[in-house]
């Protein structure tokens, strides 16, 4: 009983492995959340590849996290055992540092708090957080629902709702993948003039199911051009890791259009000066949110019947999802189940 499995990474490209460890006890202003089910996001790569900086191994990857508080340790206001709680991305913040004393969370200037970097993450069967990265999980909402919304959901959908569109606006999502099927979904349920832009007509009709109005195929058509007919994007919202792709958009904005910018591109972008100076276009970046926007993206996912579509793996078989989500071919997310 005082043993959990884990699914971890001994060193930088090492293989994902399960374990045996002692199930942990939460410090002060901690909980122990029991794990129900967690996301695989092609930033756990960072821990699995050994991409960030100053990993100290052996880790445990994970930050798309649902399940119950199972512990709670000294000071924990507000949260009780057995509480259904997530925990995504932003995993927690210093309280000190310029951002977090404007209450600016998400860009604490103290080394990140990311589940499954700084601290062991949820591919387990137990996993320690800080209070202040949870987020209240909604009866009605299943925990294989709830994990892929902590990190691709609360990105897409907060990115979306501070892009300053409004219901009508004109609002492109380049890529269907992992966040862009759920960017689709929860533009339009937010009551804007959807476009789905990715490289493949087949895409088409799931676009549509998610909820496009159009549907631009990048590679046969200019989606510059494209998105002027339709009168100029007011937001793109680029869920693509191509620089190129992103670049190609640039000439669809409209007036005080944005590209707001939510997947790492590896190439840079090419960007004419005149017309982001002509009409007051923008390039922005967008870092997910913290546990209360979490909380705001499973909320408002409940209410609309925003869902990811997943691919279910137990823990057991972490490798073989992992593997499955970063070939590109899991339609669209990977999901961890663990069983008590
Ligand atoms: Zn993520
Ligand atoms: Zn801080």
């Amino acid at each position: 009983m005082s043993k959990m499995r884990v699914a971890q990474v001994t060193r930088a490209n090492g293989a994902l492995e399960i374990v045996e460890r002692e199930i942990p006890e939460p410090g002060a202003g901690q909980v122990r959340i029991k794990v129900e089910a967690c996301g695989i996001c092609h930033s756990d790569a960072m821990t699995k590849e050994g991409l960030w900086p100053g990993i100290q191994y052996p880790r445990v990857p994970g930050h798309e996290i649902a399940g119950v508080v199972d512990a709670v340790g000294v000071g924990v206001e507000g949260w009780a055992k057995g509480q259904r709680a997530g925990v995504g991305w932003h995993g927690g913040h210093c309280g000190y540092c310029d951002s977090c004393r404007r209450g600016d969370f998400v860009t604490c200037q103290v080394a990140p708090q990311v589940p499954g970097i700084a601290y062991d993450g949820g591919y387990a069967e137990y996993m320690i957080a800080p209070a202040s990265a949870l987020a209240a999980i909604p009866e009605g909402l299943w925990a294989v629902d709830a994990g892929p919304l902590m990190c691709a959901g609360i990105t897409t959908f907060n990115s979306l709702r501070n892009s300053g569109a409004q219901p009508g606006d004109l609002v492109a999502i380049l890529g269907i993948g992992g966040l862009g099927h759920l960017g689709i979904q929860f533009a339009a349920k937010m009551g804007f003039k959807t476009v789905g832009i990715a490289r493949d007509i087949d895409k088409e009709p799931l676009a549509k199911k998610l909820g496009a109005w159009s549907y631009i195929d990048s590679k046969t058509q200019d989606p510059a051009a494209e998105l002027l007919k339709l009168g100029g994007a007011k937001v793109v919202l680029a869920t693509v890791t191509s620089g190129d792709a992103m670049s190609a958009t640039l000439g669809g904005l409209g007036v005080n259009g944005k590209l707001m910018i939510l997947g790492a591109a590896a190439e840079p972008l090419q960007v004419a000066g005149i017309p982001l100076l002509l009409g007051r276009r923008s390039i922005v970046g967008w870092p997910s949110g913290t546990s209360v926007d979490s909380q705001d993206t499973l909320s408002f996912s409940l209410l609309t019947g925003v869902r990811a579509m997943s691919e279910v793996f137990p823990l057991e078989r972490a490798a073989e999802a992992y593997e499955h989500m970063m070939s590109g071919k899991a339609r669209f997310r990977a999901v961890l189940t663990i069983k008590h």
